[in-house]
Order: structure tokens, then sequence, then C-alpha cells
């Protein structure tokens, strides 16, 4: 037995977004810069406030202060951006009752159809996951594409595979997601290798909805400790998610090394002591009890000298 949870409207398709009726008296959660790209201008929206403050690897201060500062009754709540303020969006929708609508404008995170929602505390990032952080209407619209950076896409490309190839994997992983995920990572390794990135957003969303049905596992785990020293998301997991197929022995190791080669990702470098990184690893049971195969403390500590001796790419 298995339960599929999605957003209950998911609207694919270019310009999709600037064809849908968003309601009045909203509050617009996102991060700088999208006002003056034009973000807010293409959903004619009428009648809103904005917060544009988004930080990339956000904390729940940013939650809290946005409760604190936008008390007015708003109808629901829109986020746009990145996984980051897509998830910032969910919780103070979360937290207010109020519904969301999702729009992504980097296709990686699959933020925008899953119950998830990553939030620094103390420094440390955390996720949660419920049923009340899933969309209202989850709009995905690839008109975004043309306006990011290099650098975006392929943070964003290499967090979609990591997350349908991890999810593949996962214990938690059935049927349906297996299909979803499997159907994802060969669209997205499709698009990289023959740099046509036009299929991201399609790949991206496919890859949201298996392994938010599922989960992802090792690599996800592994990577926070380099977010918690500033490195991005997916530049951490192009080298956490690698090791950790490799240990996992996963049918998409040799895959997701070809296209983290192929996007020609700087080294990363973990400098706290690896002892102390693999303990806060370990605290990580969301990822690590679905991952196909025990991981010790030994385990972490051999991956992330793996990873710090720069050797994944002999
Ligand atoms: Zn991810």
């Amino acid at each position: 037995m298995y339960t599929i949870r999605q957003p209950k409207k998911i609207i694919f398709g270019k310009n999709s977004c600037c064809q849908f009726s968003y309601p009045e008296n909203t509050l617009v959660i996102t991060s700088s810069g999208a006002i003056s790209r034009g973000w807010i201008d293409y959903l004619k929206i009428k009648n809103y406030e904005v917060f544009d403050s988004v930080e990339s690897n956000p904390s729940m201060n940013t939650v809290t202060k946005i409760l604190s500062k936008f008390t007015h009754n708003y109808s629901s709540i829109i986020g746009i951006g990145g996984g980051s303020s897509l998830d910032v969006a969910k919780y103070v929708a979360f937290k207010l009752k109020k519904p969301k609508i999702l729009i992504p404008t980097t296709f990686g995170s699959g933020s925008e159809v899953t119950r998830i929602s990553v939030l620094k505390i103390d420094g440390k990032k955390i996720s949660f996951h419920a049923d009340e952080l899933l969309a209202d209407v989850a709009i995905v619209d690839p008109f975004f594409l043309n306006s990011a950076s290099d650098k975006v896409i392929k943070n964003s490309a290499i967090d979609a595979c990591a997350q349908c190839s991890e999810a593949y994997d996962s214990k938690l992983a059935n049927t349906f997601t297996k299909f979803l995920c499997l159907k994802a990572f060969n669209i997205l390794e499709n698009a990289i290798l023959s740099n046509n990135l036009s299929n991201l957003a399609y790949g991206s969303m496919l890859s949201g909805l298996g392994f938010g049905n599922s989960s992802t596992t090792l690599g996800h785990a592994l990577s926070y400790v380099f977010s918690n020293e500033g490195y991005s998301h997916g530049h951490a997991l192009a080298f956490t998610t690698t090791i950790a197929h490799q240990f996992n022995n996963s049918q998409f190791y040799k895959r997701f090394k070809d296209l983290v080669f192929k996007l020609d990702f700087e080294p990363i470098q973990l400098t706290q002591n690896l002892s102390e990184a693999a303990n806060l690893i370990q605290f990580d049971r969301k990822h690590l009890d679905y991952n196909p195969k025990i991981v010790s403390n030994y385990d972490i500590v051999k991956m992330l000298q793996t990873i710090n001796s720069q050797k994944i790419f002999p």
C-alpha cells in the first residue's frame, strides 16, 4: 500500500504563470531581485504586499520576521523564486493557515510540489515534513529558465538529479515513485548531456513528485554540513550524492558522476572536524533511516575524507 500526496492543482506550461487568475489581497514572498527582474509584473497580480528578502539557505528567523511584520489578514500567500523562497512561503502560509500558490523560478528543488520545507535553526538545516506544507496551486512555468544564470541552472539541475536518483533507491520508494524518479532522471540526464535545458522544468517537477512521495537519502544527509559552511545546496550534492551512490552501490552512480563531471563543479572542502560532522549527520534520521544501506559514523567520516581529498574524480 502507498499514498501519493501532491498539490491540489499543478499547472505546467510556458507562460502559464501570466494566465492564472490570482486572488487579490495576497502576500508575495520572494528573494531580492524579484521586482527588478520583472517577475511580479509578469504575474499581473493586483492588491498585494511583498516580502523580498528571503536569503539562500533561509532560517526560521525569516519566517518569524515575516509573521511579525506582515499582520494583515491576507487571502493567500504567493511564493515565487528558488527553493529557499518557496520553503519560507510554505512555512509562513502553514502558520497563517492560508492557501499557498507556489511558483518556482529555478528548477531543481521541487519544493513547489513537496510537503517539505527546509529551514535553518541555530545555523543548522532542519527539514520539516507535513501535509499542511503542500501547495494549493503549483504553477511550473519554464519561462523563468530564460532569466536564470548558468550557475543557478547547473546547481538546480544537479539537485533535481540527486533527488530523483536518491529517492529511487530509498526504502520509502514504491512502484509509482520509482516510475516518476526514473523518468525524471532520464529527462534531466538527457537535457544536461545534450546542452538542451528546456526540459529541466518538466524533469524537476517529476523529480519533486517522485522524491516528495518517498524521500531523499544519504546524499542529502551528507550535504547539509557543507551547506552550513556556505556551499549552495546543488554544489554540495554534486559531491555528496556521488559518494553516497558509490557507497550504496546505486545503479545511478556512474550516470550521476558523469553529469557532475559534465557540469564541471569546483571541488568542495569541509573545514569542520569530521567526527563532529559525522555525529551531526547521524541526527538526520529523516534521510538516513530510508537509505538503502545502514551507515555508521566510520562510513561517514571516510566519505567526508574522500570528498575533502578531492579523489572522487581522479
Ligand atoms: Zn535537494
